[in-house]
C-alpha cells in the first residue's frame, strides 16, 4: 500500500479544517470540505502536486464548501456530497445572507454520496458514513486500510459534538449517529474534525461529556 499524504489547511473565519488526502505513489487527491481561502488550498495543491479528483464534503454548511467553486475552477476534481444536505449547498448565498456574509453560487453536484460507498483515488481508498444530525446530510470519511482514521466534519468534535439547532438538524439523531456509527470503530483510531484537534475513538469514549 502506498504512503497516504495528508495535509491540513485551516480557512475561513470559522477556522474550517481543509484537508487534501493524497496517494504517495500516484499523487491522485481528495480534498475534504474547501470552506474558505482558495488561494490558501490551491497553495496547499501545488506544494504537493497533486491532482484532485473528488472534491468532497463532509456536509454543506458555508464554512465548508464556500471555496468549492473557486477550487474547482482552478484545479477541477468532481464535486461530491451526500444528496440530503443538497437544498442547503444549493443555498449558499442565503447562509451567507443569514451570517452576514457574501457567497456567490456554489457548482453543481455531479456525484451523490451513499452511506458506505467507497471513494478510490491512487490506491488509497475511503469509505462513506452516513451521519446525519448536524445537518441531513452529514458524512464522515474514513480511510481504509493503515490506521483507518476517520474525517468527522462537524459531527464529531475533540470532547464535543455539532450544533444541533441549525437547518435540518436533530440532536437525537447527532447522538445516535456517533454511537452507532462511530463510537463502533476500534479505540485507537484517529479522528480529524471538521474544526479543532484531533482525537481518537477512545478517548471520545471516555471524555467527551455529551456522550457519557
Ligand atoms: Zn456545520
Ligand atoms: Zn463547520
Amino acid at each position: 500500500m502506498s504512503e497516504l499524504i495528508q495535509q491540513t489547511a485551516v480557512v475561513g473565519p470559522l477556522q474550517c479544517n481543509c484537508t487534501l488526502l493524497a496517494c504517495g505513489k500516484t499523487r491522485e487527491a481528495v480534498l475534504i470540505d474547501p470552506g474558505e481561502e482558495a488561494p490558501k488550498i490551491l497553495a496547499m495543491l501545488q506544494e504537493q502536486g497533486v491532482k484532485v479528483k473528488y472534491l468532497l464534503h463532509t456536509h454543506a454548511h458555508f464554512d465548508h464548501i464556500a471555496a468549492t467553486g473557486a477550487v474547482q475552477a482552478q484545479a477541477g476534481g468532481t464535486v461530491c456530497l451526500h444528496r440530503a444536505d443538497n437544498d442547503l449547498f444549493r443555498n449558499l448565498p442565503l447562509q451567507g445572507r443569514l451570517f452576514g456574509m457574501q457567497f456567490g453560487e456554489t457548482p453543481e453536484v455531479q456525484k451523490f454520496l451513499e452511506h458506505e460507498e467507497e471513494l478510490e483515488f491512487g490506491e488509497q481508498k475511503l469509505r462513506v458514513i452516513h451521519t446525519p444530525g448536524h445537518s441531513p446530510g452529514s458524512i464522515c470519511f474514513e480511510v481504509q486500510g493503515s490506521d483507518g482514521r476517520v474525517f468527522s466534519g462537524d459531527t464529531l468534535f475533540r470532547q464535543s459534538v455539532g450544533r444541533a439547532d441549525l437547518w435540518g438538524g436533530d440532536g437525537r439523531q447527532l447522538i445516535s449517529s456517533i454511537r452507532e456509527r462511530l463510537l463502533t470503530l476500534d479505540g485507537d483510531v484517529p479522528v480529524f474534525p471538521g474544526h479543532g484537534p484531533k482525537t481518537t475513538i477512545g478517548f471520545e469514549k471516555t471524555s467527551n461529556p455529551f456522550l457519557l
